[in-house]
């Protein structure tokens, strides 16, 4: 039986040790950290994450998407809130079938290593950092921090799903014409929260994502299970980028209760813990991280944020790399253990969709923070639902491409391009739907959309 090692036991590599399990491989999976079922990790913090189709998909196919269902909120559209205090409700699907979840990070996390354990397959190693890798004989170099001690470990393959940090991609930076970019954003993010109401009740409508668009920056909350909802503000970093709305110039407490009432009144009435919070959780960082290839003398390869770190716009980074596993379950299906080519397939099907969710999480940032108060925006938004009720194969929304289906994400990119010159090109000069040219829009859907592959 071929050994595989996984280095990393977050997401990805949790979910992909459940696959090759599956597959009756002997699996050894090496965290760095802690093993947090067991350590009280995140000092009860409650971070949650959009779940959507590709991610589910993955889930269906181990078998616990029933079990991570019950821990899912469902979201069905975002709630915008504007700056005098009104919401309004801008759905993500066609109507209530349609909708993305939200999920505590830990609790999935948690739940996946429970069931890899399940398969005596399976073991885990906690507090194991990798710090070197022997790509030749894919042997992984790894420091237990508690005891200080330093194993080798051996195995036939190698897939490193160790986040964004990845230190495995850290050494692949040595081999000869390795591709490798980071771009940070010039924003950070912060996580606060708005806690539970009475009995545990939700102080906002529990089935959206809340979204506050101020244009350079804004407010985002996902809710939880126990009533709170876990916010996000994504704001400059520094002073000279954002000015007054930066996390450099707001520095005080008088500063940060201002900034909150001028921009989010509706929500500081809600935060009794904003400053806390604010001055107490760290700021986190944007980036995004190219490179190729992703695979090192056919034995190790790269998987998850290892391979392509996103920003977080469209709420695909965790989607896209259980995305990976499915497909480098697909070509573990067809080639056996046969790594090099299971590994060389794998690269090819998902770089071009790597770097498209990226491209496309970035476009997204601009909609979210942004145009998403704009009437301009909303107007084609409307459009855009016509023609998809019209032509339901041929006019998917965007967002629907990426969240609602399995399109290739390269796809989703480049139709959802076109799409958009035929909106504005329908939408111009016009002001109501009822002006809509239909078949001005049939023939542009010909012209323009039928060539592109689906
Ligand atoms: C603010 C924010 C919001 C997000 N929201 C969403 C969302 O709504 N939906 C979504 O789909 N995605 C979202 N994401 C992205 C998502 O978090 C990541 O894409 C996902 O966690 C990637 O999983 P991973 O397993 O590749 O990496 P990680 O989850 O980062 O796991 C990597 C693991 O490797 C371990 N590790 C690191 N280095 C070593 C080492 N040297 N040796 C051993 N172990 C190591 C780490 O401790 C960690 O456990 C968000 C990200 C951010 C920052």
């Amino acid at each position: 039986m071929n050994k595989i090692t996984i280095i990393g036991a977050g997401l990805a590599g949790s979910l992909l040790s459940v696959y090759l399990a599956k597959k009756g491989f002997g699996v050894n999976v090496y965290e760095r950290r802690a093993d947090m079922r067991k350590e009280n990790s995140g000092g009860g913090k409650s971070i949650n994450l959009a779940l959507s189709t590709r991610g589910i998909h993955a889930l269906k196919e181990v078998g616990m998407f029933d079990e991570i269902n019950k821990i899912a909120i469902p979201m069905y559209g975002r709630m915008i809130h504007n700056l005098n205090g009104e919401t309004n409700f801008q759905r993500y699907g066609k109507d209530d079938s349609e909708y993305i979840n939200a999920v505590s990070r830990a609790e999935l996390n948690k739940s996946l290593m429970d069931l890899a354990e399940k398969n005596s397959n399976v073991k885990f190693h906690f507090n194991e950092r990798c710090n070197g890798v022997d790509f030749k004989n894919a042997e992984v170099t790894f420091h237990n921090e508690i005891t200080d001690q330093i194993t080798k470990v051996k195995a036939n393959a190698v897939i490193a799903s160790d986040g964004a940090t990845s230190a495995v991609r850290m050494e692949m930076l040595k081999i000869p014409r390795f591709d490798f970019s980071q771009s940070y954003e010039n924003y950070g993010y912060k996580e606060l929260i708005i806690p539970a109401g009475k009995n545990g009740s939700y102080q906002m409508e529990k089935n959206s994502l809340h979204i506050w668009p101020r244009g350079l920056f804004m407010l985002i909350a996902l809710p939880n299970l126990d009533g709170s909802f876990t916010c996000t503000l994504f704001m400059a970093y520094d002073k000279n980028f954002g000015g007054e709305k930066s996390f450099e110039y707001i520095d005080s407490n008088d500063k940060l209760n201002d900034f909150f009432k001028t921009n989010f009144p509706d929500a500081f009435a809600m935060m009794p813990e904003l400053t806390e919070n604010y001055f107490q959780n760290p700021t986190g960082s944007l980036i995004t991280i190219k490179c190729f290839p992703w695979v090192a003398e056919d034995k190790v390869a790269l998987l998850g944020d290892a391979a392509h770190a996103i920003v977080p716009f469209f709420g695909q980074g965790m989607n896209a790399a259980f995305e990976d596993c499915t497909y480098l379950n697909e070509c573990i299906e067809k080639y056996g253990e046969d790594w090099e080519k299971v590994f060389r397939e794998y690269q090819q099907l998902r770089k071009e969709n790597a770097d498209a969710i990226a491209d496309l999480a970035q476009e997204n940032f601009i909609e979210m923070r942004d145009l998403v108060a704009d009437e301009r925006f909303l107007f084609k938004k409307k459009i855009e639902s016509e023609l998809f009720k019209k032509y339901p194969d041929r006019f998917i929304p965007k967002y629907s491409m990426v969240t609602f289906y399995r399109i290739p994400y390269s796809v989703a990119l480049s139709r959802g391009k076109v799409q958009e010159e035929i909106l504005n090109e329908l939408s111009k000069s016009k002001t109501t739907l009822e002006e809509i040219d239909h078949e001005k829009a049939r023939s542009l859907i010909m012209e323009k959309l039928d060539k592109l592959s689906v």
